[in-house]
């Protein structure tokens, strides 16, 4: 049984913790700072076996050289195809690799778009532990990321890959942008229902100061809508039919929100 504990770091990232307490051990994904970590793994007792990394960003690997400092024998799980980004990578990965962590089986996903070599870890359910998504900056709640390296089309591709999973794995994104995404989406669908509801349950959310994720790939079906751009509606209101091109405009769109 891995327990996920979520900590909130910078200025709105997300640094996620997979625990095995039975083991004393935890892996990271995506540790852009290393003290609150080493903090987290101090007060529980913990050995760091794992960093598990989605893309190059500082904003996602800036604690990683710290923490092998503290645990040499940390593996570090990272694209093998952007080793020169990625430099302090053990394991180099690619899209279709399975792995397994304390019994736990993780398929790596490739999902370029925000950068070139970004991957995503998928954890299946099994037995009583659902399905888990760690997608970086690709998938966000309510939203996706900026594509930096990649074009409109391979982001779709990414995100439908994403989509494909199941409606009740959750979703572990690296920030938390969640609002700020579901004010946009609202002017591009502002019939949904759903993420009429989302919206207002979100602001509250973060008027209490907590966090929004994780979220699920079915609440993502039904309000993100970056992975509606096959809906009649987007199509309608970006004027473009081609899945590729609805997603380019409302990608244009939210750059200049
Ligand atoms: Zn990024
Ligand atoms: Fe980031």
């Amino acid at each position: 049984m891995v327990e996920i504990l979520r900590l909130p770091v910078l200025r709105d990232n997300y640094v996620f913790l997979l625990v095995d307490s039975a083991g004393g051990r935890a892996a990271v994904v995506d540790p852009a700072v290393a003290e609150p970590v080493a903090a987290v793994l101090q007060q529980q007792d913990l050995e760091l076996a794992v960093v598990l990394q989605t893309h190059h960003h500082h904003d996602h690997i800036g604690g990683t050289a710290e923490l092998l400092a503290r645990w040499p024998q940390v593996e570090v799980w990272a694209a093998a195809s952007d080793r020169a980004r990625i430099p302090l990578q053990t394991r180099g990965l690619a899209g279709g690799d399975r792995l397994v962590l304390w019994g736990r089986s993780v398929e790596v996903l490739a999902i370029p778009g925000h950068t070139r070599d970004h991957i995503a870890y998928y954890l299946p359910a099994a037995g009583a532990d659902g399905p888990e998504l760690f997608c970086g900056d690709t998938l966000f709640a309510g939203g996706c990321g900026r594509i930096f390296e990649g074009t409109a089309a391979q982001m779709l591709a990414s995100l439908e890959l994403l989509a494909a999973l199941p409606a009740a794995t959750r979703v572990w994104c690296a920030h938390e942008y969640t609002e700020a995404n579901l004010r946009f989406a609202i002017t591009q669908e502002p019939e949904n229902q759903e993420l009429l509801e989302r919206l207002k349950r979100v602001v509250k959310q973060r008027a209490d100061g907590e966090a929004t994720i994780p979220s699920t790939i079915g609440i993502e079906h039904a309000t993100n809508p970056f992975l509606r751009c096959r809906q009649p509606a987007l199509q309608a209101v970006t004027g473009a039919t081609e899945a590729a091109d609805v997603l380019a405009e409302i990608r244009r769109r939210k750059d200049v929100f």
